[in-house]
């Protein structure tokens, strides 16, 4: 049999199962009939010997008593007389005084004859007197601790065998037909069972990337095969997502790489298109530097998150020092902060080292803080501070800026995303900084958090984790 299929298995499985059954029950009905057939045939012939023994003590009696003959005819079918019934004395001779019987002779063992001078009857089968097995009770005649004669009564095990024999031919021919018809019926059950399962590879066989919003259908049974159907819907639902932000992804990507391209494409066109002054050819190439400036770090940043995304980004686990890489980003920032009116200042620090990459982590802060420096108005101020205890490091971003509304907090990390305020007032943002920020941290075991308040500004929380070898590096 082609056991791939589970259905072919399980009737497989189920057809071994009740053959082993029916062969255990078989068997043991068969010891049991066997056993019931050999414990009536000697309880019959020693009620026979035991009567005869009884009435033998009266020798005017006939032997055989013509109602026990009548008796065992009725029952049996034949009388023992007719071939094995014997009076011997108490040696095993035969009496002289009996009519010499044209029968066979059933013979006495030595057990027997032994048995009998204790008092004690024997039943022993004897073979080869016919073509059956004879059942034989050697019974002594007592008179009182005296064995006067011994009778011998025997019957043949004809019926017995061919009891046994139809049985043996009923069960041959009625196992295997009941095994055939639960096979049968075991390869339609299992069909009937396994026809969702069938529904469903078909269905689910139809549903390809470009069917990903199609679910199987539920029956609403409650079953396990209901529960599947609801487990694997709800994984599609999760492909459909993630394939709609893969798309919404590579959209928005081309989108972004295609703005600085067709600008570069303009400005190089309008530029061959008429001969120029060396000025205005060292502008047009000052600005296009810009716009590959821009591609530039829009390929690198699509780059790394993609790296994130595979969990491949490689990250260093040097001892970094959070309050000097502060100070550097402040250095670093103070002149662009400066030149748009906003004030960058150090805040608070505890001295706090992490394992970590420190390249990485500068340029996540950098992120953070050139977002506060871009999205705070003239005048406005951001504060860069550091705090920690036993298992975290956090630092902290603080603008007075233009901030972000409650519903889009979350939103803000999505690549690509932009506040529509954020839109309208800075133009050259990408999109991706604050997703690089935060695949940066979460690859540092940590995460970013944000605080806040329409036109009042924001805290972007930075939270890394305090290994706790370097805890004892803290405030050194
Ligand atoms: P970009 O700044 O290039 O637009 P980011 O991923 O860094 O991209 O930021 C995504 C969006 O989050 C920004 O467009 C802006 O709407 C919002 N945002 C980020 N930082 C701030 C901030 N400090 N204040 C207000 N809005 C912010």
């Amino acid at each position: 049999m082609h056991l791939q299929s589970i259905r072919a298995r399980l009737t497989f499985w189920y057809t071994s199962l009740l053959t082993v059954t029916l062969l255990v029950l078989g068997g043991a009905a068969y010891g049991l009939l066997s056993y019931s057939l050999s414990h009536e045939v000697d309880a019959a012939l020693n009620g026979v010997a035991t009567t005869l023994a009884e009435r033998s003590h009266d020798n005017s009696v006939s032997i055989p008593p013509a109602e026990i003959e009548e008796m065992f005819r009725r029952f049996f079918g034949f009388s023992p007389w007719d071939r094995y019934y014997e009076r011997l004395d108490p040696f095993g001779h035969r009496d002289p005084r009996e009519p010499k019987s044209p029968q066979q002779r059933p013979p006495l063992s030595k057990e027997a004859l032994n048995n009998a001078s204790q008092g004690i009857p024997t039943f022993e089968t004897v073979e080869g007197l016919e073509p059956y097995p004879v059942r034989l009770v050697t019974m002594p005649v007592m008179e009182g601790h005296r064995v006067i004669n011994l009778i011998q009564v025997g019957m043949s095990l004809q019926s017995v065998s061919e009891t046994r024999v139809r049985f043996l031919l009923i069960m041959g021919g009625v196992l295997p037909l009941g095994l055939l018809l639960a096979g049968v019926g075991g390869w339609l059950l299992a069909r009937r069972a396994l026809e969702p399962v069938a529904r469903m590879t078909e269905a689910a066989q139809r549903i390809g990337a470009e069917h990903l919003a199609d679910r199987l259908e539920e029956t609403g049974a409650g079953d396990e095969l209901d529960h599947l159907a609801k487990t694997l819907n709800e994984m599609l639902g999760r492909l459909d997502a993630a394939f709609s932000q893969i798309r919404q992804f590579s959209a928005s990507a081309s989108h972004e790489l295609q703005t600085p391209l067709t600008i570069l494409k303009g400005e190089l066109e309008v530029a061959l298109r008429s001969p120029r002054s060396l000025q205005e050819y060292r502008d047009v190439l000052n600005s296009s530097l810009e716009e590959v400036d821009r591609i530039a770090q829009l390929v690198e940043g699509l780059l790394l998150l993609s790296r994130a995304e595979a969990g491949v980004l490689k990250m260093d686990q040097q001892p970094v020092d959070l309050t000097q890489l502060l100070e550097e980003v402040h250095a670093r920032l103070k002149l662009l902060a400066d030149s748009r009116s906003v004030e960058l200042r150090l805040g608070p620090t505890e001295l706090i080292s992490i394992l970590g990459d420190r390249e990485r982590l500068r340029r996540l802060l950098m992120n953070l803080t050139d977002n506060a420096i871009k999205y705070t108005e003239q005048g406005g101020s951001v504060t860069l501070s550091l705090q920690g205890d036993e298992n975290w490091a956090s630092v902290l971003v603080a603008d007075t800026g233009i901030g972000i509304p409650q519903d889009e907090q979350e939103k803000i990390f999505q690549p690509f995303y932009r506040t529509d305020e954020a839109r309208s007032q800075v133009q050259n943002g990408t999109g991706l900084g604050l997703c690089i920020a935060r695949s940066i941290a979460v690859a540092h075991d940590g995460a970013i958090q944000v605080d806040s308040t329409p036109g009042l500004g924001s805290t972007f929380r930075v939270l890394i984790p305090v290994q706790k070898e370097m805890s004892s590096v803290r405030n050194f």
